[in-house]
């Protein structure tokens, strides 16, 4: 077979084996993956994402694990830190003023009640309710981040925000 008639035959035995990575449906011709959008929207909340975020995030450790980070340097690393300190005594700020805390508890519940709710908030919008970056909002919404018990009311109170209108 010549290369374009191989390229042809490929390309026609993909299109009658196109099933969805969802449902395992076949898939119409019409749609380029996925049989529907239900299913499209499923699998990137449930994989995609996940995957490509999980990505990221290894990426960013062994960079920094080998002492460098591809996506700051200087004047940003410096502010990036500063940041980071911040955080973390808003943590013991807060654990000091709430020492009946179950920390644990809180997390759990923070996957039961409030982590559902989020799955259909932009990543943007909760980034800016909860004072946090962008990546550390879409970490968290996929799952892979539960957020320190501080950051809870103001994500119930978004979810509370956005059910009321
Ligand atoms: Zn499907």
């Amino acid at each position: 077979m010549r290369k374009a008639e191989r390229a042809a035959a490929t390309r026609a035995a993909g299109k009658l084996a196109r099933t969805c990575p969802e449902c395992g449906a076949p898939v119409p011709p019409e749609r380029r993956t996925y049989c529907s959008d239900p299913c499209r929207e499923a699998h990137e909340r449930a994989v995609v994402i996940p995957r490509r975020v999980s990505g990221r995030v290894a990426a960013m450790a062994e960079a920094r694990a080998n002492g460098r980070d591809p996506s700051h340097g200087g004047a940003a690393a410096g502010k990036r830190a500063e940041t980071l300190a911040a955080r973390q005594s808003a943590r013991r700020e807060w654990e000091t003023a709430h020492p009946d805390v179950d920390l644990d508890a809180e997390r759990e519940r923070f996957a039961r009640e409030i982590l559902p709710g989020l799955q259909g908030v932009p990543i943007a919008k909760i980034a800016r309710a909860a004072g946090i970056s962008t990546t550390y909002a879409q970490l968290i919404r996929a799952g892979i981040y539960t957020p320190h018990p501080l950051y809870f009311a103001r994500l119930v109170d978004l979810l509370a925000a956005d059910g009321n209108k």
